[in-house]
């Protein structure tokens, strides 16, 4: 970014200084930060300009103040003049590349509600179920006993990408009405997964929510479409996305305006054998730091191992995830897909029991104890 051009006391001046070039790709995107006492004329005067400037506004009204985001590309320089104008406090640049997802254009978090479940707010989330809708039968017990348990959602697949093109594809529109039907039995709001943008129509009318698999995290057709549905989307993150990828992939549903999306870490590929994927407890924290979005995981694909649920999920929570999304069975070594990773209905009523166990106490330091004594 920077060139070997000297500036003032010798430092190096940006090459885009000079040639008046994008250098980041990220630098013309702005922030105006309306004062507290704005009034509405003042906003929707800088509206106005920012859109005379040639770039989008995105007003994001927080319960103190307006932020009025000026997204794409412009003069710049005519939205740094803003600075001046009446009801503005600062003008600044949008530091990363994402911007409707980032906390500097929201610095307050968002909660995506799917039909009365609030996923951002206080309580945690648990939406479990099956990985793939198997038949009737399976899917209603299943979603009788995680209900029992205290989950708030369902999940179920219908339509599975799967690695190899012999195993098991979901049962497709069948598997849509069946989870419609556990929805009317049950009042669990539905997630599935979307796999092409040939699907979407169909989906929505069966379920409340859209998952975007970890396979098509950056499938940008499908992100497009996903922009202009009025259903709120999960988004998982790729399995060797950065979180940078991640987030921007996000972007491609708020900018397209879809504000309801919520983030889910699954787990990444790394040199580790004895798991599926390694599950990336810090990037829960990341992405919750970097956004306002809701930030929920999964320790089933994230592990790919029964026994690992009930600590990474705990785990999970403590680094500040909004929910979990968790495999359930009726009966997993029979399961069409991951049974190794799915529980039965007593493991998943042990793991509600366990998120509800507090973390084991700090140890007082030796000395302090003997002060304590004496
Ligand atoms: C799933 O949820 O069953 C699934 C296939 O997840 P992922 O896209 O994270 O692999
Ligand atoms: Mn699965």
């Amino acid at each position: 970014m920077y060139g070997g051009v000297a500036g003032e006391a010798g430092r190096p001046v940006p090459l885009c200084r000079f040639f008046r070039i994008n250098c980041t790709g990220e630098v013309n995107n702005m922030i105006v930060n309306m004062s507290e006492k704005a009034t509405e004329q003042e906003i929707t005067h800088v509206i106005e300009r920012i859109r005379e400037a040639g770039y989008q506004p995105h007003v994001t009204r927080g319960v103190e103040r307006t932020i009025v985001a000026a997204v794409g590309s412009g003069r710049r320089h005519e939205i740094e003049a803003l600075q001046v104008a009446p009801g503005v406090d600062t003008v600044v640049a949008i530091a990363q590349p994402f911007k409707l997802v980032s906390r500097q254009v929201r610095p307050e978090r968002s909660v995506v509600e799917i039909n009365g479940v609030r996923i951002g707010g206080p309580e945690v989330v648990v939406i479990a179920g099956p990985c793939s809708v198997e038949s009737r039968e399976q899917l209603l017990d299943t979603a009788h006993a995680v209900r029992q348990a205290g989950a708030s959602m369902l999940r179920g697949g219908a339509y599975k990408p799967r690695t190899s093109p012999y195993d098991f594809q979901g049962l497709g529109l069948e598997a849509l009405k069946i989870l419609s039907e556990a929805r009317e039995q049950t009042g669990l709001p539905v997630v599935t997964e979307v796999m092409s943008t040939e699907d979407v129509d169909v989906i929505c009318e069966h379920v409340d929510m859209l998952q975007v698999g970890a396979r098509n995290m950056q499938n940008f057709a499908l992100l497009r479409r996903l922009a202009t549905v009025n259903r709120p989307i999960l988004l998982k993150r790729g399995p060797s996305a950065t979180v940078k990828e991640w987030l921007l992939a996000a972007e491609y549903l708020l900018s397209g305006g879809n504000q309801q999306v919520v983030l889910c870490e699954r787990g990444i590929k790394t040199f580790e054998t004895e798991m599926r994927n390694t599950f990336d407890l810090a990037a829960v924290a990341l992405a919750r730091d970097l956004s306002h979005l809701p930030v929920i995981a999964d320790p089933s694909h994230g592990t790919g191992k029964q026994s690992l649920i009930a600590a990474v999920s705990r785990a999970a929570v403590a680094v500040g995830a909004d929910g979990l999304i968790i495999e359930v069975h009726p009966c997993p070594e029979r399961a069409l897909s991951d049974g190794p990773q799915s529980l039965d209905f007593a493991g998943f009523e042990k793991v509600m029991r366990a998120l509800r166990e507090p973390l084991r106490p700090t140890a007082v330091p030796r000395v302090a104890a003997l002060s304590a004594q004496s």
